[in-house]
């Protein structure tokens, strides 16, 4: 059976937590879009770690994780972070990297850079990992997949090829130093080295597995808000955050993906530039930034200050929506036990108009939230393993989202750790 990891809003759900926990009973973890651009933070025996590339089902060892092909694969990043990982105890992962995964080229940073540096005030807010310009050369057919490196005359071939366009725009677009197809080889020569041992056919390897009975887990990055068809565009990523991408960026079956967990988080964040309806400012803003997550809102890749903003059911319905969520896992709960009231967004004003369904961009960049407030819990619910438990406002507070979003909430989070967890039904 595979499991889908997900999230409903922005990115920063929580979702490397919760992966974390559901990977004890998988066999396999498959992270299957997305690439170093992001972080999961994970907190667990271990230590705390953050991870942007390896799968986050490193942590045990009976789990293989594995590197889909419609991953965005930063050769250099993911074995720094795999050795970051065995150097602090963690037992060698079992690694597979799919040989149809495409590779982050050094060019495609350089160029996130310069095309950044190019754009000023009116950029994307691109993390420059390299990942818009990744994603538009495998869709102009001029990527390289892992498997292209073990073919070095028809690797050199093809490399002087795309060296001779990106070297147009360098010249006469950004001004900058070209690129030297004998410095590329090199480095991909490197690369060979580095990933030699991993490699292999991913959708067979997974296709085997299922029929064997094994337990697939497909971890998403980002949230459905930022994906490029469904998300808000411009500000979105480039590669498909939502739960039946997993069955292209892993190759499998998607009628095998029975279950999709997504993530969503308590209170919203996001990061980046685009309409965040909900956002708050100030000092309302700076306290829950400095209380949320687990020691503040900053990006696990960037360290940026992540943009707040009070729950949006609106974003949410439809972040679960189009995740084809059959489990909400809500997290980051406790971190709202300071206020004495909390207030929800249930609805868009659009010129006049109050609507529950999440609009387009432009409509979206017009809309006011229509705030609804509910009464605050006061208190610390860290270490609650019960969900009557739980005070009666916050169950509350749960329960009052999940009439808004129409999806059940079936986990609740109530602590960055493994065992901060309640389940519900
Ligand atoms: P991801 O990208 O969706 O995996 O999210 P991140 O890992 O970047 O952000 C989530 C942050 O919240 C991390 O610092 C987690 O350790 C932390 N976290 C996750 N769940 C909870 C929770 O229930 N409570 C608290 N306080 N922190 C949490």
């Amino acid at each position: 059976m595979i499991k889908a990891v997900v999230g409903a809003n922005w990115g920063d759900e929580g979702k490397g937590k919760i992966t974390d926990m559901l990977a004890e009973e998988a066999d396999i973890i498959v992270r299957f879009q997305g690439g170093a651009n992001a972080g999961h933070t994970i907190v667990n025996d271990y230590g705390k770690f953050a991870l942007h590339t390896l799968p986050s089902g490193v942590f045990y060892d009976h789990t293989t994780s594995i590197i889909g092909n419609g991953v965005a694969l930063n050769i250099p990043v993911f074995f720094k972070e795999y050795q970051e990982v065995v150097d602090r105890g963690v037992p060698a992962p079992k690694i597979m990297i799919s040989d149809r995964a495409q590779i982050v080229m050094p060019y495609h940073i350089l160029f996130d850079q310069y095309e950044e540096e190019r754009l000023g005030g009116k950029s994307f807010g691109s993390t420059k990992s390299g990942i818009a310009p990744f994603y538009s050369d495998k869709y102009a057919k001029i990527g390289f997949q892992v498997a292209e490196l073990f073919d070095e005359d028809a690797l050199r071939e093809k490399v002087e090829r795309v060296c001779e366009t990106k070297n147009v725009l360098l010249e006469h677009l950004y001004h900058k130093p070209l690129l030297n197809p004998d410095d590329i080889m090199a480095e991909l020569m490197k690369y060979k080295e580095m990933v030699a041992p991993y490699v292999g056919d991913v959708s067979l390897f997974l296709w085997n597995a299922l029929k064997e009975g094994k337990e697939i887990l497909l971890e998403g990055q980002l949230g459905s808000l930022k994906d490029p068809d469904h998300g808000i565009y411009p500000m979105v990523t480039s590669s498909s955050t939502l739960a039946a991408y997993g069955a292209i960026g892993a190759g499998v079956p998607p009628y095998e993906i029975k279950k999709i967990i997504t993530v969503c988080k308590a209170y919203s964040s996001a990061v980046g530039a685009g309409a965040f309806v909900s956002e708050i400012f100030g000092e309302e803003a700076d306290e829950l930034r400095r209380r949320g997550g687990d020691g503040g809102e900053y990006g696990a890749t960037t360290g940026r200050p992540r943009r707040m903003g009070w729950f949006d059911c609106v974003a949410s319905k439809y972040g679960c929506r189009m995740q084809g969520t059959t489990d909400v896992a809500f997290t980051v709960l406790d971190v709202l036990g300071y206020l004495d009231e909390i207030p929800v967004c249930t609805g868009y004003e659009i010129d006049g108009k109050v609507t529950t369904e999440f609009p387009t961009t432009g409509l979206l960049e017009k809309a006011k939230p229509v705030l609804e407030v509910l009464p605050g819990w006061k208190c610390d619910i860290r270490g609650i393993r019960k969900y009557e438990d739980l005070p009666e406002n916050c169950r509350k507070y749960v329960e009052f989202v999940e009439k808004q979003i129409g999806f059940p909430i079936t986990m609740v989070s109530n602590g960055p750790g493994r065992n901060d967890i309640i389940y519900r039904k």
